[in-house]
């Protein structure tokens, strides 16, 4: 397939590297980030996009999406697609897709799980909205950056299920952390608590695959000094997301609200701006009740 790449960033150029390779033509532009191996660069974003089949953004927010969108869909070739990667408010890509299908383009949004490992491997997940005939589209590049993709629904439905994921996980990684630093002011040992607590009814991704304590189940980032992995500002952006989403719809998330305060003064006030999200342990360790 012709396919335009916008947004070759951390995500974006390992994703386009793997289209490349796989044999599919692809045009890429970004403002900063350097050519991915395989991608042709153009000048414009606009120019990335015409004549491709799929045109494909990974990009910073909705905002940019919107000015990125408003640039390419008048470039694009009518019955092209539209995929957008980026995680984005449901509003924004909902407002994406609809001026795309007015332009007689199809529209998929497509945000994805699995981060930059993810990227670089092709194990992406991929969460998807629009018509079954764009995602139907779509499907084959999916296959190539990702090992799953899992058509949500309408427009908005990927956008949805990403950050009710997330969400989940932030709220649990928060659960996590506190127990963790709990049991160590109950003398409880961290290899007995995990030894029990993954076999048991509190067992969860962010215990069992991602421990956040060091030294104890499978390597993870804490292993690794909390570099990230997921960095805590990335789930910060989820996590308001996921507010402005139940806001939207009069949602009632108290768990998810509080998980977005809690990761708003870690990244803001506390130093966690650019370590891994299971750095919420030793921010937990540290602290008393009051
Ligand atoms: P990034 O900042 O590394 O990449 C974004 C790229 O977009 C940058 O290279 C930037 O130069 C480019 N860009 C910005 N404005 C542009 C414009 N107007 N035209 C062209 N290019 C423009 O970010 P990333 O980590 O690759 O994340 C991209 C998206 O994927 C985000 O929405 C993020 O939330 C989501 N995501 C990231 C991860 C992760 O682990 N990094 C995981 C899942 C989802």
């Amino acid at each position: 397939m012709k396919v335009g790449f916008i947004g070759l960033g951390n995500m974006g150029g390992p994703m386009a590297a793997n289209l490349a390779a796989a044999g599919h033509a692809v045009t890429g532009f970004d403002l900063a980030a350097p050519c991915p191996e395989g991608v042709t660069m153009a000048a414009t974003a606009a120019e990335a996009a015409a004549g491709g089949d799929v045109v494909i953004t990974m990009l910073p927010n909705g905002e940019i999406l919107e000015a990125v969108a408003a640039e390419v869909i008048p470039a694009m070739t009518p019955g092209a697609v539209l995929c957008d990667c980026s995680t984005v408010d449901v509003e924004s890509a909902r407002r994406v897709a609809a001026e795309a299908e007015a332009a007689g383009l199809g529209a998929v949004d497509a945000p994805v799980s699995g981060g930059v490992g993810g990227a670089t491997a092709g194990t992406l997940t991929f969460m998807a909205g629009g018509s079954e005939d764009a995602f139907a589209r779509v499907a084959p590049l999916f296959e190539v950056m990702g090992q799953k993709a899992v058509h949500c629904g309408a427009s908005g439905a990927g956008q949805a299920a990403k950050i009710c994921n997330n969400m989940i996980l932030g709220v649990t990684m928060i659960a996590t952390c506190e127990a963790f630093a709990l049991a160590d002011k109950l003398g409880l040992d961290r290899q007995k608590m995990f030894d029990v607590v993954s076999t048991s009814s509190g067992q969860s991704w962010t215990m069992n695959a991602y421990c956040p304590a060091p030294g104890v189940g499978p390597h993870s980032p804490a292993d690794n000094d909390y570099k990230p992995g997921f960095a805590s500002e990335l789930m910060l952006k989820d996590l308001r997301l996921a507010q402005a989403a139940a806001q939207m719809v009069d949602a009632d998330t108290p768990m998810g609200l509080a998980a977005a305060k809690l990761y708003e003064t870690f990244v803001e006030e506390e130093g966690g701006r650019g370590r891994d999200f299971s750095a919420m342990l030793p921010r937990f360790e540290r602290r008393t009740r009051t």
